[in-house]
């Protein structure tokens, strides 16, 4: 447990222990089922700890030039590189850096396989595909919803391309459990089946929230080998990212004024708008260390932002103690998809970024000022 009484907000702590924990679940399931997982950096790019990520994961998933540079610069490990539409000027550089290369469309492979192959000829590609599933959740987290562009449809598939093709690609889950990931492989080797045993590898994509305590691991494993069994030589790949930062630490933040309007109001150093973004677009509400629900406990409080955004909330939140300026306030679980999303918005002080280590000390590892906010524009 981190000792919050080091911690200088507001800053962004990641506990190595738990993100090893993390590591470690993940790695089981690469040596029980062969599966080789991947870190998506879309969700978790705190590239500090990647010596650490790299001990155990296989790699990076990422998606397009900037996160490949830092998945090769950062961890050196495999590169897998995925994006809805890679541009002319960039697919040389990226190939050069990629192991594997997943277009989105055939029209995209038609354009730049060649050029691709040509600056690595060792490159591995693949297609992203559609299969038509959707179970995630939330509109704007469903890689599968209406009118997606996010992979081929087999209707838009060419048989074309196919030998072109070492892989296929789909991601179609977000936060779900290991049932989830069971209909979309059903639908996709119904749909794709032919095609499967032409391929080297199948990466079954993001959304497995493999290590949520209620995660059927066992069943995952289980799901992978039976996959292996049904077809032989093919290498399965995963490619999580919030699973690897899952509740790796908090935000941690300090009371900077107290005002009534009505209610009780405390004001942060810290935003929801730009520093816990997914809790206003998803949306969700982020814990709170030793907080309950409004009401539940005597002494009951707004939770607000220091941007001048009058929705930066976090939400209305009850304490035992009545909150005073200074104190801190700890918003559980903030390491994953929050510092890859967060911004300057407003010019407020972005947080820093920290690691407890597993000696139990704070290292930070990061800060921000003036300068930031001020290289973002012009
Ligand atoms: C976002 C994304 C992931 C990671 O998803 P998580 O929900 O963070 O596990 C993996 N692959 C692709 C293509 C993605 O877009």
């Amino acid at each position: 447990m981190i000792d919050l009484s080091k911690v200088p907000t507001p800053c962004y702590v990641c506990e190595e222990e738990l993100l090893e924990r993390n590591l470690k679940i993940l790695d089981r399931v690469q040596k029980e089922s062969g599966a080789k997982v991947l870190l998506a950096l879309k969700g978790f790019a705190m590239w500090s700890t990647f010596d650490l990520v790299g001990k155990y994961l296989y790699g990076v998933s990422a998606s397009g030039l900037h996160e490949a540079m830092l998945g090769r610069e950062t961890m050196n490990r495999e590169v897998h590189t995925y994006s809805p539409a890679f541009r002319e000027d960039e697919i040389e550089h990226i190939a050069k850096i990629s192991d594997h290369l997943i277009f989105n469309s055939p029209q995209q492979i038609r354009r730049f396989l060649a050029k691709a192959k040509n600056a690595n000829p060792k490159i591995s590609c693949g297609i992203r595909i559609n299969p038509e599933v959707s179970s995630a959740p939330v509109d704007l987290y469903d890689p599968c919803g209406t009118y997606s562009r996010l992979g081929t449809t087999l209707s838009n598939f060419d048989i074309q391309i196919l030998p072109d093709l070492e892989g296929m690609h789909f991601h179609a889950l977000c936060e779900q459990n290991v049932d989830a990931l069971e209909n979309v492989l059903m639908a996709f080797e119904k749909n794709f089946g032919p095609y499967i045993e032409k391929m080297r590898w199948i990466n079954f994509g993001g959304g497995h929230h493999i290590t949520r305590s209620d995660y059927n691991v066992d069943r995952l494993i289980e799901v992978i080998t039976e996959f292996k069994e049904r077809h032989k030589e093919i290498s399965v790949y995963l490619e999580p990212g919030e699973a690897v930062g899952w509740q790796t630490g908090p935000l941690v933040a300090s009371v900077l004024d107290i005002v009534n309007n009505g209610i009780e109001i405390a004001i942060l150093d810290v935003s929801a708008e730009a520093h816990m973004p997914d809790t206003l677009a998803m949306p969700y509400r982020a814990e709170v260390r030793g907080a309950a629900k409004a009401g539940e406990k005597p002494y009951t409080y707004r939770l607000a932002g220091n941007t001048c955004l009058a929705g930066d909330i976090m939400g209305d939140y009850s304490f035992d103690k009545p909150l005073r300026i200074g104190d801190k306030v700890v918003f559980e679980d903030q390491i994953h998809y929050t510092m890859v999303k967060s911004t300057t918005f407003n010019g407020v002080k972005h947080p820093s970024i920290a690691i407890w280590t597993k000696k139990r000390d704070l290292k930070i590892v990061r800060e921000f000022g003036y300068e930031d906010f001020k290289r973002r524009l012009s």
